[in-house]
């Protein structure tokens, strides 16, 4: 195992438990189209979620948050790694352990209209997921009008609509009904709300939060977007070409960040508080090419804090340190964090180099 396993507050089990996953993608080329290079997406990942919790995902672009929700999906095959939902490991060749998997977990994606088919009424695509999972054709029907009332759609008014007579805000509500349709327990937001304005982003995301509440969801939250993010989750993941950095409680993720890549993350996010303003410079320059990750931690090409020993080994997560500040204690034993500097008992500090 790469890491220890993140701890849970009170000792609750995990809903979904995630060991060791990897998934690197092929760069071909040459006349005989031979792999010539590998891009590292995700690179032995660790992650547990826990039953009724938000677990907010959150890195720059082509950190491997997307990657990760796929493979949890098994919509991509992971070249290694365990998959265990409640408590029975998933594995890619077992077509009914998959397929009961996917009732149980289901995912909203970002194009809320590549989502839907486009020749179909949206009733008849809510309908499907049950219909193939051996529903009744009434009994399915019935669902979906169930599902648009709890959506905040009218069925009267929407159900034999078409995908391109309905609002992007619409659509999403459709594509999240989609979703509950097979009564599932986790839910994978992949970007859910990032194409939507503003005003229709905060209906949705209150949405999500009052079904949660109603059907006692766990939700993986994927977004780019730091403020939603906050708003979203119990817990805060945060990914760095691949790597799992940091994993936290939210408050303490925002609040006491220990990684410098969480932190300037956080600096670079848009605040009308001046209290949250900080001194960290902003991240400067692209995240390295995937393809042939920097030695060592990933992020010492851009870090401040980079010392040799950076350099020359891959940092692991482990609890943070954490320091005594004026809004609490120290970081918490569900706090851990990828850093040499920043881990518990390392031996350094994190003083920038000279
Ligand atoms: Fe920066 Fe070193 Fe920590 Fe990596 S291990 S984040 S390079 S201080």
């Amino acid at each position: 195992m790469n890491a220890p396993a993140q701890s849970t507050a009170g000792g609750a089990s995990a809903l979904l438990e995630v060991r060791d996953l990897r998934k690197y993608f092929p760069v071909r080329g040459g006349i005989l189209n031979r792999a010539v290079g590998w891009v590292q997406a995700v690179d032995d990942i660790d992650l547990d979620v826990l039953p009724g919790e938000v677990l907010g995902i959150v890195g720059e672009s082509g950190c491997g948050k997307s990657t990760t929700a796929r493979l949890l999906m098994h919509l991509i095959r992971a070249d290694a790694g365990r998959i265990v939902f409640d408590g029975n490991a998933v594995r890619a060749d077992d077509a009914a352990g998959l397929r009961e998997l996917r009732r149980q977990m289901q995912m909203v994606f970002q194009d809320s209209y590549s989502s839907l088919n486009p020749r179909l009424p949206i009733e008849d695509t809510i309908m499907f997921g049950p219909k193939v999972h051996g529903v009744s054709s009434a009994e399915a029907r019935e669902r979906a009008r169930e599902l648009f009332a709890l959506v905040g759609l009218d069925p009267a008014q929407f159900i034999r609509r078409y995908p391109h007579e309905l609002s992007g805000g619409q659509r999403q509500r459709v594509n999240i009904a989609r979703a509950l349709a097979l009564e599932p327990r986790l839910l994978i937001l992949d970007e859910a709300v990032s194409a939507l304005d503003k005003s229709v982003e905060a209906q949705v995301l209150n949405l999500l939060l009052t079904l949660r509440r109603e059907l006692g969801l766990t939700y993986i939250f994927i977004s780019h977007d730091l403020n939603v993010v906050q708003y979203m989750s119990d817990r805060v993941l945060v990914m760095y070409l691949g790597k799992v950095v940091e994993i936290g409680p939210t408050a303490e993720i925002y609040q006491r960040m220990q990684h410098p890549y969480t932190e300037a993350l956080l600096s670079a996010m848009p605040s009308m508080d001046p209290d949250r303003r900080t001194e960290t410079p902003p991240l400067v320059g692209d995240p390295p090419n995937p393809i042939d990750p920097p030695p060592g931690c990933r992020f010492h090409t851009r870090c401040r804090f980079a010392e040799d020993v950076c350099r020359r080994a891959e940092p692991r997560l482990g609890p943070a340190a954490g320091e005594e500040t004026a809004d609490g204690p120290a970081a918490g034993a569900d706090h851990l964090v990828a850093c040499h500097m920043r881990v518990a008992a390392s031996g350094h500090s994190l003083a920038p180099a000279g």
